[in-house]
Order: C-alpha cells, then sequence, then structure tokens
C-alpha cells in the first residue's frame, strides 16, 4: 500500500515488563508469554468448537445450553452463534455477582464536580435494575422492542441498558452530546417507543439541555409515547408534560425491586448502536446476546489481564460501543468494579484523569489517542504530579496510535512499568479482534500487534481481492471466519450489511481500513481504505504520514488528505495542529514538511501545510480526513452527512485557509 518503510518511524520493541509477567503480590496474567497465547490462539482456530465450548461455558451462565456453537458462513452472511443456547445478559452481569458476594462494587461513579464520586455495588445495581425493568414493564414493552436510550455518564444509564437487557428489550443509546435532529433520526430508525433520558447533564460545570433536546426530537418522531427522565441536575425549568414524561424517581418508588430476568436466545439482538460516522452516515448495527457478550468479557479479562480487585477505567462514553463493551457488559460480566467518568479530561484541569487514577486506584485505563495527543499538548507536570503506581494496563483505542503519543502515554502516564495495549477493532467487531496481551506480547509503538482469539485475519490485494501470503504485505484488511461478537446484520437494512461488510470479498468481512503485517508478523493499520492518498502511483499511508508530522516537537495533531494535482493525481495535503505555547512561523512550516521527508522519503513530502486550530472531528473525537478530502478538491459545498461532526463552527475557519493556502 506503500513504498516507505513504517519500522522507519519505530524501530523499537518492548517487551513485556517483568512485574506484569511474575508479579509478587498477584496472581500471574492470565497469558504470560507468546508460546502460551500461540497455542491458545492456535487451539481456536484449529479446534473451534472446543476452544469456545470452554470459554462459553466458563465465561457466562446459561439457562439452556447451546448444542452447536457456530452456524452460517461470511459468504452467506448468516452467521450464528450458541443458537441453540439461552442465557440472560442481565443475570449474566448483575445477578450472579449481587447472590455470589452482594457488597463488591460494580460502579465507581466520579461525577462531573471532582470530589463527588460515589458507588453502586452488585446488590444495589440488581434493586436499581430490577426496578427500573418493572417500570418499563409497565409502559407495557415486551422483549424485542427497542428502547432509546440518550443520558450522561451516570450510573443510571448503564442501569436503563440492564434493565432492558433484563427484560429482552433491545436499546439503542444515543451519544447524549449529538443535536436534536440526529437523536430523532436514529429514534425513528430504530423504531423506539420510549426514550430514556435526564433532566440535564453536566459536562465541565456547563449543564446540558438533555430532555429539552429530546423534546425538540420527538416532534418528529410521534410514534414515542413514553419519555422516563432521570433527575440529575434537578433544574425547574426543565421543560415536562405528562403523561407523556414520567419521572424516573416516582416511577420507580411504585416498583418492588425484584424482576425475573427473562430468557433470551443467544441470537436474540441486545442492542443496535449506529458507528461513529467517520466515513459517512452512520449505521445501525445490530448485535446479539450470547455471542457479544462473550466476546466483551473475554477480550477484556485477556487483553486487560483483569483480576479480583482490580478497578477497570474506561473514558468512554456509553453512547459508543467502547462505552458499551468495555464501561458496561464486560467489566460487569467479569463481576469487576467499573469506573463511570462523566466529566471531561481538562476539568477542572488536565490532572483530571489522573488524578482519578489515583484517587480509586485504577489498576488499568482506557482511552482514545484524541484523549492521549491533547493531554501531551499540555505538557508531563499534569500526570506526573500524581500517583500513578496503581496501575498495570493502559490502553488505546479508536484511531491508530502515533508511535510518539505511544511512547508518551507509555513513559509518563505508565511510567514505562505498564502494558500498553493498543487495540484494534469496530462497532462492528464488538470487540477487540487485533491487540496485544500484556503479559505475553513485546510491543511495538503504533502496531495494534496480533489477532484475538479466534480472529483469523487476511490482507488482501485491494484491487483482485487475492489474499497476500507471507509477511511484508500491505493491502485491506479482512477477517477470514466469523468471530462471536461480531455484528449479525444492519437494523431493518440486512442488504446493507452485506453490501459494506461481506460482498466486497466474498467469504471475508471487509474491515474499511488498509492494514500491513510486517517482517515480524505484527499488524498495522494503516488508515481507512477510503483516506488512501495516491501520489504519482505510490500508495500512502495517512497514519504514518501523519506520525511523521507528530514526531516533531511542535505538533500536536494531524491529518492528511490526498488533493487533486495535475502531475501526480494526487498530492499530499496535511493539516497541523500545534501543541500550547508554539508560534505559527513559516519557518516552522518549511521543517514539518523537511520532518516528514527524512522521516519516510520523497515521496511522502507534503505539497501543501495548513496549521490550524482545530481539525473536524467526530462526536467520539475521531478525525473526520472525507471532510478535509472535500474542502482541499474545491467541494466544500458537498459535504455530505455532518450530524457526526462534533463541532461544525470550526468549517468556515477552515474553508477560508484552504482556499488560501492553495
Ligand atoms: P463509520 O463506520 O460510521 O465511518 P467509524 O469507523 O469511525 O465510523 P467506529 O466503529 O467507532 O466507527 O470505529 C472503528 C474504526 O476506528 C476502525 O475501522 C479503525 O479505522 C479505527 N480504529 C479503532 N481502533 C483502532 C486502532 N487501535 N488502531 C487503528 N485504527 C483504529
Ligand atoms: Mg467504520
Amino acid at each position: 500500500m506503500t513504498t516507505s518503510d513504517e519500522h522507519s518511524l519505530s524501530a523499537a520493541v518492548y517487551p513485556p515488563h517483568p512485574r506484569l509477567v511474575n508479579p509478587e503480590n498477584r496472581a500471574k496474567p492470565w497469558v504470560s508469554s507468546m508460546p502460551e497465547y500461540e497455542a491458545l490462539y492456535k487451539e481456536s482456530i484449529d479446534e473451534p468448537d472446543k476452544f469456545w465450548t470452554r470459554m462459553a461455558t466458563e465465561t457466562l451462565t446459561w439457562d439452556r445450553p447451546f448444542r452447536s456453537v457456530s452456524q452460517g458462513s461470511l459468504k452467506d452472511g448468516n452467521m450464528a452463534w450458541f443458537p441453540e443456547g439461552r442465557l440472560n445478559v442481565a443475570y449474566n452481569c448483575v445477578d450472579r455477582w449481587a447472590l455470589e458476594d452482594p457488597e463488591r462494587v460494580a460502579f465507581v461513579y466520579e461525577a462531573d464536580e471532582p470530589g463527588q464520586a460515589t458507588t453502586v455495588t452488585y446488590k444495589e445495581l440488581l434493586e436499581k435494575v430490577c426496578t427500573l425493568a418493572n417500570v418499563l414493564n409497565s409502559f407495557g414493552l415486551r422483549k424485542g422492542e427497542t428502547v432509546a436510550i440518550y443520558m450522561p455518564m451516570i450510573p443510571e444509564a448503564a442501569v436503563a441498558m440492564l434493565a432492558c437487557a433484563s427484560l429482552g428489550l433491545v436499546h439503542t443509546v444515543v451519544f447524549a452530546g449529538f443535536s436534536s435532529a440526529s437523536l430523532a433520526e436514529r429514534v425513528a430508525d430504530a423504531r423506539a417507543r420510549v426514550v430514556i433520558t435526564a433532566d440535564e447533564g453536566l459536562r465541565g460545570g456547563r449543564p446540558i439541555r438533555t430532555k429539552a433536546i429530546v423534546d425538540e426530537a420527538l416532534q418528529s418522531c410521534p410514534e414515542v409515547e413514553k419519555v422516563l427522565v432521570f433527575r440529575r441536575t434537578g433544574n425547574e425549568s426543565v421543560p415536562f408534560s405528562a403523561p407523556r414524561d414520567v419521572w424516573w424517581h416516582e416511577a420507580v418508588a411504585a416498583q418492588r425491586p425484584y424482576c425475573p430476568p427473562v430468557e433470551v436466545n443467544a441470537e436474540d439482538p441486545l442492542f443496535l448502536l449506529y458507528t461513529s460516522g467517520s466515513t459517512g452516515k452512520p449505521k445501525g448495527v445490530v448485535h446479539t446476546s450470547g455471542g457479544y457478550l462473550l466476546g466483551a468479557a473475554l477480550t477484556l479479562k485477556y487483553v486487560f489481564d483483569i483480576h479480583a480487585g482490580d478497578v477497570f477505567c474506561c473514558t468512554a462514553d456509553i453512547g459508543w460501543i467502547t462505552g458499551h463493551s468495555y464501561v458496561v457488559y464486560g467489566p460487569l460480566a467479569l463481576g469487576t468494579t467499573s469506573v463511570i467518568f462523566e466529566s471531561v479530561p481538562t476539568y477542572p484541569d488536565a490532572s483530571r484523569y489522573w488524578r482519578l487514577v489515583e484517587e480509586h486506584r485504577i489498576t488499568q485505563f482506557y482511552t482514545a489517542p484524541t484523549a492521549i495527543r491533547a493531554l501531551r499538548r499540555h505538557g508531563d507536570d499534569f500526570v506526573t504530579r500524581c500517583d500513578l503506581s496503581s496501575l498495570r494496563v493502559i490502553g488505546s483505542v479508536g484511531e491508530p496510535i502515533n508511535p510518539d503519543a505511544w511512547t508518551w502515554y507509555n513513559e509518563i502516564v505508565g511510567g514505562s512499568r505498564c502494558a500498553v495495549v493498543d487495540t484494534y477493532w469496530q462497532t462492528e467487531t464488538g470487540s477487540h479482534v487485533i491487540t496485544p496481551l500484556p503479559g505475553a506480547t513485546p510491543a511495538k509503538p503504533g502496531s495494534a500487534t496480533f489477532p484475538f482469539f479466534g480472529v483469523e485475519l487476511a490482507i488482501l490485494d485491494p484491487t483482485t481481492g487475492a489474499e497476500l501470503e507471507g509477511n511484508d504485505v500491505s493491502g485491506v484488511l479482512a477477517i477470514k471466519r466469523p468471530w462471536p461478537s461480531m455484528a449479525r446484520t444492519i437494523a431493518g437494512d440486512h442488504k446493507r450489511f452485506l453490501d459494506t461488510y461481506l460482498n466486497p470479498y466474498p467469504g471475508y468481512y471487509f474491515a474499511g481500513d488498509g492494514a500491513s503485517r510486517d517482517a515480524d508478523g505484527y499488524y498495522w493499520i494503516r488508515g481507512r481504505v477510503d483516506d488512501v492518498i495516491n501520489v504519482a502511483g505510490h500508495r500512502m499511508s495517512t497514519a504514518e504520514v501523519e506520525s511523521a508530522l507528530i514526531g516533531h516537537s511542535a505538533v500536536a495533531e494531524s491529518a492528511v488528505v490526498g488533493a487533486p494535482d495535475e502531475v501526480t493525481g494526487q498530492a499530499i495535503c496535511a493539516f497541523v495542529t500545534l501543541k500550547d505555547g508554539v508560534e505559527a512561523t513559516d519557518a516552522l512550516k518549511g521543517e514539518l514538511v523537511k520532518e516528514v521527508r527524512t522521516r519516510i522519503g520523497p515521496i511522502a513530502t507534503p505539497k501543501t501545510l495548513i496549521l490550524v486550530d482545530e481539525l473536524p472531528k467526530t462526536r467520539s473525537g475521531k478525525i473526520i480526513r472525507r471532510i478535509l478530502r472535500k474542502v482541499v478538491a474545491g467541494e466544500a459545498d458537498q459535504l455530505g452527512d455532518l450530524s457526526t461532526l462534533s463541532d461544525p463552527s470550526i468549517l468556515e475557519v477552515l474553508i477560508s485557509k484552504v482556499a488560501a493556502a492553495l
């Protein structure tokens, strides 16, 4: 996919720290060497029935055992896992731990304002879930119906998800930063009759008009009959119209805290969730109950090496798949303590995450490159003033993590004593598919390393679809066989599911990302297939050029796209934001261009380099290159679906800067 060699960006290999492999006062990691990983991986591929039967029975409690492990194929798009098995997801996440160890903490809730943390034990969680399930029952909701959840990051958001799961209802969580129009579109697409929300949210000390946004959205959703409103701030001016609107606290006061979990089939849907929208209109991805829960639980256990007593913190909002799998379902299915973080990383200052780690003695911390780059921009002091000695594993997800950001995370946050896990996955994969394991995998900064159990990867030639064998190859990333937590369909549009993921390369799941496998068999995600730049016949990876720019000490973030060019077909256009306090000069621009040239080679030299204050990002914090591509192509009037753009106000400045530069 590119002529250059990404290893020039990152030659270093980091073996697992000895304290992880042979801990003094703790259990050994679940996997503590590469041969151990390889043996388990081999079993998962060669004897999948044996492997998955063991994993599914060890990890989950089934009401009725499954007879077959899996059915169907990628070619036909009719995959099913543990099809005759029956279980209840909420029972697996809550009831069984409440019975076993009622006082264990399920959630630590770190409210927006520092110093206001509270906890929810498994016993308390069970009562909350049961009571709310009875409320939903009283609305006449029945198994298989969809409920929309539009809530701040508070324990009640998880309670709402689990109450749905307890009744076999399907939830669709919409990130509470979305506009009323985006919410309306999702509520309508999901055909929800009930919306669960809050009066207001709080983020960084500022109120968010959550309920008012719901009201605006519902003007175009006449099918919605009930809106259940949790009182978060108590602001009395929040709009409320009975009988459609019902206060959460009043409704639960009328219900008993017991509700038997409804047994569902392993293949019954658990939720539908819209993708981030980096590449276009979001897709309503459907996940089922048994396979999804197993994937979330197993990946969390192995990738973050979860043991009894751990306090796991994932900073993702529950409105994204990362929040579903690693704030709620994965941690609870393992009976772990999970941190729910309501605030933002820079409130009241850039130490917030690290104070959180210190205060709650967090053992595993999971965040996104966008946050890592933003905090790196503020300098090291905010991190080093906190005691982070409780950390063992620190993770990254959402975008390629540039080697320089990886190194900062490893050294400054991890103190060079933790495992850094760069986890590659998607809304559609349900759980990690390429990732290191803390006690086993020697890491290479910028590489997600090796496949998780049961995931058989392939790199395909983008034009012929032929599988590229051996090492040192680049192409498009694909997966060769179904895995338990993969999405089964797109809500109401199975054809779109087939056309997007399964038909492009028949027999394979097509991920939409470019990747290479290096000489040592490590996988490197090179950026979206749609974003690949072709300069005079050389295919360039966006991730690689961006990483070279971030390697310069003045750079905070970068995004590169191809601009139409008469001579070379496309030329590289780089957008760069600078670290705090760095002055934007022409000399610096020249230096940055040179940086790419020396790190990668002349072919990667940006023809245009534009310094900006902000890059266009999704509401989940991912760079949206398609917008930049359109702007540099002079097609700013055809930007497509912008509902997922986090801050539309940056567009005007961006367009004028591009016009001045090109
Ligand atoms: P849409 O599908 O609507 O365009 P999206 O792809 O951003 O949005 P998600 O499912 O949230 O929606 O993101 C998955 C994508 O994020 C992956 O396909 C990949 O491009 C990127 N990604 C996630 N984790 C990593 C990682 N560790 N390294 C590199 N890329 C990653
Ligand atoms: Mg995607």
